[in-house]
């Protein structure tokens, strides 16, 4: 399989944050023209060496998207970047209590501005996933997510749960989860990835989630490997982040996939980690010594996985068998 074939692979991920895909040229832009401070420190923008920096520097970044118009030109221009590796389907998380004085109403309305004009200029597709800022408590959780229930908006396909592992225990939002799975929403979280194999399963059986993004701690613990593919627990990893976690045998991609467990690859914070979901499948790919055919397993795992109502999901997976 050349690289070429891999880039033109139509792809699908279902890992990637709308604040981590506004490239430093852009965020600066915006902060300008909404009359804000340029965002991050003296170190530079993006030029972070631990998450304390990287989320340091998300923070900055989400405070400058202040207008609808800013979401609509930041969903579209990470779209744009996705369809030029091929992507065609992307779940997009954002983080609304990251943005005080923005409506979610308003910004999910914003963001599906720039979903409709990437679909009709690239053909690429995209849905809202709301994420729940772990470090904002559960208060604010069990009010975002009651917004977004009322809200009903079939952008908005799922919820997740993000930034730091460390802070927010999972039984904290177990009330907020349990309200967004009875409004038939599609829920994921953040786990495993700083945390242990213990979080993992906590966050499975405190939120009902049935996908865990990153979850590199499933390797270090049979017993919830073994749960893990007896329920079909998705993983949503990110090959780039997930070196953070390499161990001297490298990422912990390359044995979950060879564990058999349900993974797919994502580009997590294209701009803020210098890649895109073309370059995540070129290192994973070479790494993983895929075939095509390995390489689109990943593509239809994500698929499978994605929160799309059954007739919507039914046609994703239509069009990768067409366009493979
Ligand atoms: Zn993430």
């Amino acid at each position: 399989m050349s690289p070429a074939e891999l880039l033109a692979l139509p792809k699908v991920e279902l890992h990637c944050h709308l604040e981590g895909s506004v490239p430093a040229s852009l965020a600066l832009e915006l902060a300008r023209r909404n009359g804000l401070p340029a965002p991050g420190t003296d170190r530079g923008l993006y030029e972070f060496e631990t998450l304390e920096e990287f989320l340091e520097d998300y923070v900055a970044v989400s405070g400058v998207l202040r207008t609808p118009d800013d979401f609509t030109e930041v969903a579209y221009a990470s779209l744009a970047a996705g369809a030029r590796d091929g992507l065609v389907y992307r779940e997009v998380a954002f983080n609304p209590t990251n943005h005080p004085g923005v409506d979610v109403a308003d910004a999910v309305e914003a963001i599906g501005e720039g979903i409709a004009s990437a679909r009709a200029e690239f053909g690429v597709d995209a849905r809202i996933l709301v994420a729940v800022n772990r470090e904002h408590g559960a208060d604010v959780a069990l009010g975002l997510v009651r917004r977004v229930v009322e809200l009903a908006d079939p952008l908005v396909v799922g919820i997740g749960l993000d930034h730091n592992e460390l802070v927010g225990p999972p039984e904290e939002f177990a009330e907020a989860f349990a309200l967004a799975g009875s409004a038939g929403l599609g829920r994921t979280a953040h786990a495993g990835e700083r945390g242990d194999a213990d979080e993992v399963r906590r966050t499975l059986d405190v939120l009902g989630v049935t996908r865990i993004d990153h979850g590199y701690a499933v390797l270090r613990d049979p017993g919830l490997l073994r749960r893990s593919l007896d329920e079909g627990v998705h993983y949503a990893t990110c090959w780039s982040t997930s070196q953070w976690h390499a161990g001297p045998a490298g990422s912990p991609i390359p044995p979950m996939l060879a564990a058999g467990l349900d993974v797919s690859v994502s580009s997590d914070d294209p701009p803020m980690l210098g890649t895109g979901i073309g370059a995540e499948f070129l290192a994973a790919g070479e790494a993983c010594g895929w075939t095509l055919a390995d390489a689109r397993a990943v593509v239809l795992a994500a698929a499978h996985a994605s929160f799309l109502p059954g007739t919507e999901k039914a046609a994703l997976l239509e069009r990768l068998t067409r366009e493979a």
